[in-house]
């Protein structure tokens, strides 16, 4: 039995997960503050913690995430594109592109049949279109985003959001709110605006069947849906979709270590 760890330190959260015999047996999900590393020491021992295992037991501990250098503690370090691609295909092995929302930055990303990536196309420094920009929004609305998912289902006309930038989008949600737009109209237009741009980076890599929608938004139900909507085909979400990162990150050190002559 093999124990491997992937931490995937994000912009907005710092995630863990533990790997044993091909299952997920462990993981943790926490924001990030301003300590990295202590922010990545923390989701091992809560993962560990969840699963019941040592510190001892773990075989390798991989870094990925903008953080990933953070994870000073790990074996290896591998950018978040190649740990989402494997992590989806791990999960779902038929997918061929890859949809990662999460809080600063959205990418498409293309893999083969070994989920090994192939082409990937990302938004340009700007929140636009990110989990941010919905944190942001939900405030305006007067709610946490974990709550604002649901909230869209039976718009009737959804609101044009016609500003990309997330300060004046939040002005203008502002703007509706006070002009007495219903809250399901206002959020079925921010999703639409988000899942527009997700589209163009999706066309740039090509879109083809399997999809699958990872990274923190993808818990976001009135994104999945609008996203289904608007492609035409199914998209799979897990319920580990927040873990793919970290769970391609495990996979990542295992393979590295089945490399290594014992
Ligand atoms: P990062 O890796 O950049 O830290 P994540 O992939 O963890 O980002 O995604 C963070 C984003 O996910 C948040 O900004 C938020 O918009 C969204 N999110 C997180 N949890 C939920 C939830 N329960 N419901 C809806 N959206 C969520």
């Amino acid at each position: 039995m093999t124990l491997v760890a992937g931490v995937d330190i994000g912009s907005t959260t710092a995630k863990c997960a533990l790997i044993e015999d091909g299952k997920v047996v462990g993981r943790s999900l926490n924001p990030v503050g301003v300590e990295l590393v202590k922010d990545a020491e923390r989701a091992l021992a809560l993962a560990l913690s969840d699963s019941g295992r040592e510190r001892r037991d773990v075989r390798a501990v991989t870094g990925t995430g903008y953080g990933r250098f953070k994870v000073t503690f790990g074996q290896f370090t591998v950018t978040e594109i190649g740990c989402h691609a494997k992590g989806a295909h791990f999960l779902f092995p038929a997918t061929r592109v890859v949809l990662d929302i999460g809080g600063q930055d959205t990418k498409a990303i293309k893999v083969d049949a070994n989920g090994v990536v192939i082409d990937f196309a990302m938004n340009d420094k700007c929140a636009a279109g990110t989990g941010r920009f919905l944190d942001v929004c939900a405030g305006a609305l007067g709610y946490d985003v974990s709550e604002i998912g649901p909230l869209s289902l039976g718009a009737r006309r959804p609101v044009k959001v016609t500003n990309t930038c997330t300060v004046f989008a939040e002005s203008e949600v502002s703007s509706y709110v006070a002009r007495g737009k219903d809250p399901k109209d206002i959020l079925a237009g921010l999703y639409g605006s988000i899942v527009s741009r997700s589209l163009s980076l999706l066309q740039r890599v090509g879109v083809e069947p399997e999809v699958t929608f990872t990274g923190g938004v993808s818990r976001n139900e009135g994104m999945v849906r609008t996203l289904r909507a608007r492609l035409g085909l199914p998209v799979n979400v897990s319920p580990l979709s927040q873990f793919v990162g970290a769970i391609g990150a495990a996979l990542y050190g295992l393979e590295r270590l089945e490399a290594v002559p014992a």
